[in-house]
């Protein structure tokens, strides 16, 4: 099998289709696929711990890469900013069929955004050219809710992934609105926060900074402790989605969750049937539960700066 080592940043979805692509697997499905490349590599494995089979690619593409399947994971997935990201650094082998390591990061499944998920910066595809004779996806240009390129501060552009490498893409750029969005000092805050989280996922400390959140909610009068109606124990009650709704540009609002999000502007309390962006935001009141996404986005929010953040966000 030929191999070829991941470029700096690359997505690691991409980089298992790059090899599938040399190789020329055929298009039969991503089960034999993964299972074609647990086979075509089984003599190279060495002394590699990892169970060489199609659930545990990625493991594979690390250990052919001469690096640890958590510095993988640290280096070219988005677990960190997902429900998994505790598992970014696990010593034990982590099973592709259990833990999303090819997902991209979006906060809302059925948003707009989510809906062309691939971007690339021109400015980059151009370095890329120059130093590899390609063009890959980088996983800065897949921050969820970031529209711009975190380097060159450029308007990302939508592009479909198979014709990348052929530079032919079609491309559309990201509305300008959006891009007006990326100014706002919440998104500016918190566009800093998630690249932060995503360099340093080794030190973070989500756990914690929930709680920070919530004592700051509470001082801001966000949040409060309110009698149970049993009168036996208290429960927390907040406005942080609220908030975020009233304090982030609709544009933005509109393309990554949804224009639904004004019918949860009032402070009453819906019960939507499915599990969205609002639940995501209600669940803040369990720091241990809830989506990183949406936490670095709320402390963003609540904070004046990105700095005093990553005081307590980070070991
Ligand atoms: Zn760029």
């Amino acid at each position: 099998m030929i191999f070829a080592k991941p470029f700096p940043d690359e997505l690691a979805s991409y980089h298992l289709k790059r090899i599938w692509a040399i190789n020329d697997y055929k298009k039969n499905g991503l089960h034999s696929q993964a299972e074609t490349l647990a086979r075509a590599t089984r003599n190279q494995h060495g002394a590699a711990e990892q169970p060489w089979t199609r659930a545990h690619s990625h493991e594979i593409l690390a250990h052919l890469s001469a690096m640890t399947a958590a510095d993988y994971r640290a280096r070219h997935t988005l677990l960190a900013l997902s429900g998994h990201w505790d598992t970014v650094h696990s010593l034990m082998p982590v099973k592709e069929t259990k833990v999303p390591v090819y997902s991209l990061a979006a906060f809302y499944s059925n948003s707009e955004a989510a809906s062309s998920p691939y971007r690339f910066c021109q400015q980059c595809s151009h370095e890329d050219v120059r130093r590899y004779d390609m063009v890959y996806l980088h996983r800065l240009h897949h921050l969820p809710g970031v529209d711009i390129c975190p380097l060159h501060h450029t308007a990302l552009q939508y592009a479909c992934p198979k014709s990348l490498s052929t530079a032919t893409h079609k491309v559309e750029y990201v509305h300008a609105r959006l891009i007006e969005a990326q100014q706002h000092p919440i998104i500016e805050r918190y566009r800093t926060l998630v690249c932060r989280a995503l360099e340093n996922s080794h030190q973070l400390q989500y756990d914690h900074a929930g709680e920070k959140l919530l004592e700051r909610a509470h001082n801001m009068g966000l949040c409060r402790r309110q009698l149970a109606h049993s009168g036996t124990y208290y429960h927390l009650e907040h406005e942080l989605p609220q908030f975020i709704y009233a304090n982030l540009p609709k544009a933005w609002l509109n393309h990554h969750f949804a224009p639904d999000h004004i019918q949860y502007s009032a402070p009453i309390r819906p019960i939507p049937d499915q599990w969205h962006y609002h639940q995501h935001l209600a669940q803040l009141k369990f720091p241990e539960n809830c989506a990183p996404a949406y936490l670095l986005l709320t402390l963003a929010a609540l904070f004046e700066s990105a700095d005093d953040v990553c005081a307590f966000l980070f070991k």
